[in-house]
C-alpha cells in the first residue's frame, strides 16, 4: 500500500492575470508588489502595495504559476 501525501507549499508570491473593472483591460500583476500598479489603459489603480501581499482592486481571472 502506497500512501503519499505531498504537501504543496503555498507560494509566497505569484503572478495574477487580472481584469481592470473599469475598462476590462487584462493585465498581469505581481501579487507581492511593493509599488502600486495602475491599469495601462485607464490608469485605474488595480493593485495597491500593503507592505506584504498586494491588495488587488481588479477582477482576478487566474493565477499564472
Ligand atoms: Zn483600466
Amino acid at each position: 500500500m502506497k500512501k503519499e501525501r505531498i504537501s504543496i507549499p503555498q507560494p509566497q508570491s505569484t503572478f495574477l492575470l487580472v481584469k481592470c473593472p473599469k475598462c476590462e483591460n487584462e493585465q498581469i500583476v505581481y501579487s507581492m508588489t511593493n509599488t502600486d500598479i495602475e491599469c495601462k489603459v485607464c490608469e485605474n489603480k488595480i493593485a495597491e502595495k500593503t507592505g506584504g501581499k498586494a491588495k488587488i482592486n481588479a477582477v482576478i481571472l487566474r493565477r499564472l504559476d
